[in-house]
């Protein structure tokens, strides 16, 4: 299938870092960062979607599939169009989709994931602690409330978890998720780097 997205999941729990790690990757080039969350944020928030949005995410729940599925569609087209996602020079860093296995049978026949990037991390407190600064950082009501960020870890543990077994073995990689954003960051480039040189021409340097 030629016209699938060459593309690299980030997949952890709520607070492993995946959106950090996107935003530094996404800068580089010869990637781009998409995250599913951002994208939904974006929306106008009196519009029909955005409500929707807002109405599912305080409760720490996922917006039903087929409203993702449409979305993301819809966002990846306005990318292409615009150029700012170049399909045949950038390697796509989802982040945040797919959130459970009905999304990734959806996308199957739009997405060729290359590698799994799975941000381990078993310490639930660092991570709530994380969310919670988040949360006055960025004004993200999902995150500001105790109950709601619990329940966002169940939905991971049975929604999003078993994604993980969608995916053949060999392309997912674990990656210890604490330590600061540069030392992760220096492990996901040892995951990153080699699938972007086996699949796409090296991207020039750019500077002075
Ligand atoms: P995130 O920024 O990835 O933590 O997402 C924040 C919220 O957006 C989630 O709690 C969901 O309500 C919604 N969301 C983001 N991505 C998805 C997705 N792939 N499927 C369903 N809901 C999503």
């Amino acid at each position: 299938m030629p016209d699938r997205y060459k593309a690299i999941l980030l997949f952890g729990a709520p607070g492993a870092g995946k959106g950090t790690q996107g935003k530094i990757l996404g800068k580089i080039p010869g990637f781009f960062h998409l995250a599913c969350g951002d994208v939904f944020r974006s929306l106008d928030m009196t519009s029909d979607l955005g409500k929707q949005f807002l109405s599912y995410s305080s409760r720490g729940e996922l917006v039903p599939d087929e409203l993702t599925i449409q979305m993301w569609r819809e966002n990846m087209h306005a990318q292409t169009v615009l150029s700012l996602y170049k399909p045949k020079q950038d390697l796509l860093i989802l982040d945040g989709i797919p959130r459970n296995v009905k999304q990734a049978e959806a996308l199957h026949g739009s997405l060729d994931v290359l590698k799994v990037i799975h941000l381990r991390c078993n310490d639930e407190t660092a991570m709530m602690l994380r969310m919670r600064r988040r949360a006055l950082k960025e004004n993200r009501m999902d995150d500001a409330d105790d109950k709601v960020i619990r329940h966002r870890f169940e939905v991971y543990h049975d929604e999003t978890f078993p994604v993980l077994d969608y995916y053949s073995k060999e392309i997912i990689a674990d990656i210890d998720a604490m330590g600061s954003p540069a030392q992760v960051f220096q492990r996901v480039l040892e995951v990153v780097v080699p699938v972007q040189d086996a699949h796409f021409n090296r991207p020039a340097a750019v500077g002075a």
